[in-house]
């Protein structure tokens, strides 16, 4: 009997795979043989062992592209299709959905109790919940040989757009290429990435594809190098003591940069995003660490400046399309082949999430089929 090999982390530093049965789909999903699935927070799962609401350690990941093995009947996919699944499984019904605003924000997740506890995992417009609804006991997650994806979740990739650049449009690009059309990014903008892994690596190449010139503020001088390849024209160091002095040399009469993205969740970058910024700047969010607070001056931090401030980390239902387009730009796919430093094949899971936590690294694939 054909079984799923799925990835687990059942302590922290251990991570593992094990056998579960195949993958059940019914009407609305299919059945996904995952070619890659990208390392986004499940490094850090592996170090902490502090899930977010829809993962648990057998139940990992929610990026990834693969092939169509299975279709359930009325389907307007085929098997063979190749295809980006987007993360979640969104109601399609509230004004989040029918806006063509982020899954991630669908009013189907309660993240209003999550002050009384953990939303639970089984909702059904998480991933948890794919399972729960097709009544199957594996495949709502990525990090999986095979996995169920909604219909609605995911995009046929055109042909000649390879997997491995495909695999660009969730968190890397995918989710930065939203935010840079929520923000406004535009030519002739100079822009603060700060806090650079592999997210803010999406922010500069979303940034650069728009025209704008890009402040990166770092040191971790392998991902600086990343940054130079990518076409980074300016680096500069947060802990010189002249660092805004740098930024305000480069912005001249505007005094800031016209907009940050924050990609580390670190207050020390946020700070930064926040005083490295022009009057009337705009501020995205990108990184977090956990659910703690962050302190800023009504006045004189929000008003006074007038900055705008705001997060998300989702692809809109409305950017998919052109972010399908982007990525099949060759300078666009030149920066993918940069910044995705490793490739490991799932049984070496551990070996990749140790390098993960390096930092030496951009993003991480995972093979399931290897
Ligand atoms: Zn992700
Ligand atoms: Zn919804």
């Amino acid at each position: 009997m054909q079984t799923n090999t799925v990835l687990t982390i059942p302590e922290p530093g251990v991570a593992r795979t094990a056998e579960k049965p195949f993958p059940v789909i019914t009407t609305g999903f299919v059945g996904v043989d995952v070619a890659i699935a990208p390392v986004c927070n499940e490094a850090r799962i592996f170090r902490d062992h502090q899930f977010e609401w829809h993962d648990s350690p057998e139940h990992l990941g929610h990026e990834g592209v693969g092939t169509i093995v299975e279709t359930a009947p009325g389907s307007r996919f085929s098997v063979g299709d190749r295809v980006i699944v987007f993360q979640g499984n969104s109601c399609q019904k509230c004004f989040v959905c029918t806006q063509g605003l982020s899954p991630t924000h669908c009013l189907g997740i309660p993240y209003e109790g999550f002050d009384d506890g953990m939303a639970p995992q089984d909702v059904t417009a998480g991933l948890l919940g794919i399972e729960k609804v097709c009544g199957s006991e594996s495949g709502g997650f990525a990090m999986a040989r095979y996995r169920i994806a909604p219909e609605h979740m995911i995009m046929t990739i055109p042909d000649g757009l390879s997997f491995e650049h495909a695999a660009a449009g969730n968190c890397t690009l995918g989710c930065t290429y939203t935010a840079a059309q929520e923000i406004g990014i535009s030519a002739n903008d100079v822009v603060i990435v700060a806090g650079v892994g592999f997210i803010g690596m999406g922010a500069v190449v979303n940034s650069l594809y728009r025209g704008a010139t890009v402040i990166v503020l770092g040191r971790n001088e392998y991902r600086m190098q990343r940054c130079r390849e990518l076409g980074v024209q300016h680096i500069i160091d947060p802990g010189d003591d002249d660092w805004l002095a740098q930024i305000h040399a480069l912005t001249g009469g505007r005094r800031g940069a016209d907009a940050a993205f924050e990609c580390s969740g670190a207050p020390y970058y946020l700070d930064r995003c926040f005083a490295g910024v022009r009057r009337y700047g705009r501020i995205y969010s990108m990184g977090f660490s956990g659910s703690g607070g962050y302190e800023v001056s009504i006045l004189n931090d929000v008003m006074d400046r007038h900055i705008s401030w705001t997060g998300g980390h989702d692809v809109r239902f409305r950017d998919r399309d052109a972010l399908i387009r982007m990525l099949g730009d060759a300078e666009v796919q030149r920066q993918i082949d940069v910044l995705t430093t490793h490739s490991f094949p799932m049984s070496q899971a551990q070996e990749a999430f140790e390098v993960g936590l390096s930092k030496d690294c951009g993003k991480i694939y995972l093979r399931p089929g290897e």
